[in-house]
């Protein structure tokens, strides 16, 4: 069965390219491009997986992630951000994932694949 993935990220070029790579994989994206809509998407369908960008303006990836993991505790969130030392920040441990964004997106399709695979 397909997995259904939400991607948050406020850079719409950056939806669009994961939205064809992921569905290339045999996945189906929902795309939200702020951490308020991802948070009321959620609340209307369930998905089998977050990835969830950082920088955004209003409310911030790590925020989104608290919220998210206080409601669906089992749902898998995956980080993504072009800033790597946010894994430092204690507000990121609770993702399942966190990926350093790169045009090469083979790290973030296997970190996907692994943990839909686990579910
Ligand atoms: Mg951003």
């Amino acid at each position: 069965m397909k997995k259904k993935i939400l991607v948050v990220d406020d850079e719409e070029g950056l939806r669009l390219l994961y939205k064809e790579e992921l569905e290339d994989d045999g996945n189906d994206v929902e795309l939200a491009s702020s951490g308020l809509e991802a948070l009321e998407k959620l609340e209307v369908a369930p998905v089998d997986l977050v990835l969830l960008d950082i920088k955004m303006p209003g409310m911030d990836g790590v925020e989104v992630l608290r919220r998210v993991k206080e409601k669906w505790k089992n749902l898998p969130v995956i980080l993504c951000t072009a800033y790597p030392h946010y894994k430092h920040d204690f507000g990121t441990w609770a993702s399942d994932a966190y990926i350093v964004k790169s045009s090469d997106l083979t790290e973030l399709k296997q970190t996907i694949k692994d943990i839909l695979s686990r579910k």
